[in-house]
């Protein structure tokens, strides 16, 4: 055996991927695709080719016109299905036919009641970590890139889009057909599709908005910042590679707060609120342009290196372009939710670890802020250590040398002791990664916004809660930061009065809505039963729904409600936030 992903059947000894033309057809009455792939390998391959896929229907499996020999040989729970292609005899070139399961694990089918618009149905895909199998075989590991060319044919007057640059679009009777090409090679989790009713609007040169028509204009003026945005990483990180930056607004049932797919990045409309409060989210995905699309995780067991480095990016494009007092803020608020993190694994879990072995485990199970905060406090530590000067050498040597690769945290931890020597000896590296917890000397953000905060905190404690006026210029963070840091449970009264003074029936951050759900619920507070039915019914997001649930299992009142008010809104919600809930719901007995 060579290379072995726990996450993928692939055996990269065997023979790797090189370029895909797709052919894809959507079919909205039956919610399933028709794929045509017809793969190019890096070399001819003899013997067996192992490829990943997951509850897909395979019809004919070709090579130059004549049938090749298959088996689904393999079956698990977490990886699917292992396609094993037989008796390959220097073959470089094959084809496979494939229609989709209707639960494909990485496609969410909107009906049009499931849009913002209600006229017609949505489709979008979404594809990390391991779910690309469900769309089409392939090496689903993150140590395959390949390049692909596409066909993506949708009913008018649907408009297609996918992570690729738009080649042509032909009209075919009530369908049209459009053309994508993706000339920068990419790993598997990185393909990605999607189709609506669409509307789109230039930001700039090289950026522009995908969004509902509902949604269009305030899409537009929410991401005015993009193309300043663009350049600003290009400052930090090097040349943009991908050509255009675009972003695509989704229905609210989207999983995440965004995710990086090259040259359009898919959004939630929960970062659309009105006052530019949550584009820092921008600012993260687009740095993963260059940490996470250009640099890889060679396996999902490396995640921090994509997303502790993008939160770095993150922190560094905020404080460049909207001040290092609320970079610094958003610092704290996130290492506030990495100690939540580490409670609810427990200090000496192996989750609390910036890298341990996966074998056996779901990856998505495993989600936490431990890879993005913990991840970026280590990169963090480090530029204190050397300085900004000398570490922002280091990070474009880092980009530079190892774009279009896929790396492992030890192929990065030798660069590390290779190119920056000194923060390799000041700072405790085998803690960082591979020991539990955060480490005792670690930066510790502080802010004048926080200290702010800190002193409404004080007063709290001494039974009076801020006034209105005191607070009202504090930036959504702000308040975030104060319900974090509130105790768990508090008065009932005081819950009322919270509600009133932040506006809370009104505000529309996500991450607020659900920290003080979190209160309200331990506390008892039974007025807020309303707007946590709302939110179950208009929010998918995985994190917040999820730290939703997590609260009401552990408090007497709401257990018994839980079940059923996720079985009201199950169909809203993307698989990946059913899966996640399900185990929630599970592990406490329900
Ligand atoms: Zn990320």
């Amino acid at each position: 055996m060579g290379f072995q992903d726990p996450h993928s059947y692939a055996d990269l000894s065997q023979g790797k991927i090189e370029h895909l033309d797709l052919s894809i057809k959507a079919d909205f009455s039956e919610n399933v695709l028709s794929v045509r792939a017809h793969y190019t390998l890096h070399n001819p391959v003899s013997g067996s080719l192992f490829l990943d896929t997951r509850g897909l229907h395979i019809g004919r499996v070709t090579s130059q016109g004549r049938s090749l020999a298959w088996d689904l040989d393999r079956r698990d729970a977490i990886l699917g299905e292992r396609l094993h292609l037989k008796n390959l005899d220097r073959t470089r070139e094959f084809a496979i036919e494939v229609r989709t399961s209707p639960e494909a694990s990485a496609l969410q089918w909107m009906k049009p009641g499931q849009t913002l618009g209600g006229k017609f149905p949505f489709l979008y895909s979404q594809c990390q970590s391991i779910q690309a199998r469900s769309v089409v075989p392939c090496q689903d590991t993150p140590s395959v890139r390949f390049t692909y060319r596409a066909e993506l044919e949708v009913p008018r007057p649907l408009t297609a889009v996918m992570a690729a640059e738009a080649v042509g679009v032909e009209q075919a009777g009530p369908s049209a057909r459009y053309q994508f090409s993706m000339r920068q090679p990419i790993p598997s989790y990185l393909f990605a599709l999607a189709a609506g009713e669409l509307r789109f609007r230039t930001l700039g040169d090289r950026t522009g908005v995908y969004a509902e028509p509902e949604m269009a204009e305030a899409a537009a003026w929410e991401f005015a910042e993009n193309e300043t945005k663009l350049a600003t990483a290009e400052q930090l990180l090097g040349p943009y590679l991908w050509g255009r930056y675009d972003i695509l607004v989704l229905p609210p049932s989207f999983p995440f707060g965004g995710m990086e797919n090259p040259r359009l990045t898919f959004l939630s409309p929960l970062v659309v609120l009105g006052d530019r409060s949550r584009t820092n989210v921008v600012s993260h995905e687009l740095a993963h342009a260059w940490t996470g699309n250009l640099v890889t995780n060679a396996t999902w067991e490396d995640f921090w290196l994509n997303e502790g480095w993008t939160t770095y990016a993150e922190g560094r494009i905020t404080e460049a372009v909207s001040g290092r007092e609320l970079s610094d803020l958003i610092k704290v608020v996130g290492l506030n939710e990495l100690f939540e993190d580490l409670q609810r694994f427990g200090d000496n879990s192996k989750e609390t670890c910036l890298k341990f072995p996966q074998e056996g485990m779901d990856p998505e199970e495993v989600y936490s802020q431990v890879p993005y905060i913990k991840g970026s406090m280590f990169l963090v530590a480090l530029e204190e250590a050397v300085g900004r000067e000398a570490f922002d050498l280091f990070i474009q040597k880092y980009i530079s040398t190892y774009r279009f690769q896929s790396l492992s945290t030890e192929g990065f931890l030798t660069f590390l002791a290779d190119k920056l020597p000194e923060g390799a000896r000041r700072v405790d590296i085998h803690q960082w990664i591979y020991q539990p917890g955060y480490p005792q000397n670690a930066p510790r953000p502080s802010s004048i916004l926080y200290d702010d905060v800190q002193i409404k905190l004080e007063a709290y404690r001494g039974g009076i809660l801020p006034s209105p006026e005191s607070i009202a210029r504090w930036v959504p963070q702000q308040v975030l930061l104060f319900l974090q840091l509130l105790p768990r449970r508090i008065p009932v009264e005081d819950c009322r009065r919270l509600e009133t003074l932040a506006d809370l029936g009104k505000v529309k951050y996500p991450a607020i809505r659900v920290q003080f759900f979190q209160i309200a619920i331990a506390s008892g507070y039974r007025e807020v039963w309303p707007m946590v039915e709302q939110f179950a019914r208009t929010v998918g997001n995985r994190w917040a729904v999820g730290r939703l649930f997590e609260a009401m299992v552990g408090e007497e009142w709401t257990r018994g409600l839980a079940r059923p008010l996720f079985e009201r809104y199950r169909d809203r919600n993307h698989p990946m936030t059913v899966a996640h809930v399900e185990q929630i719901l599970k592990k406490a007995a329900l």
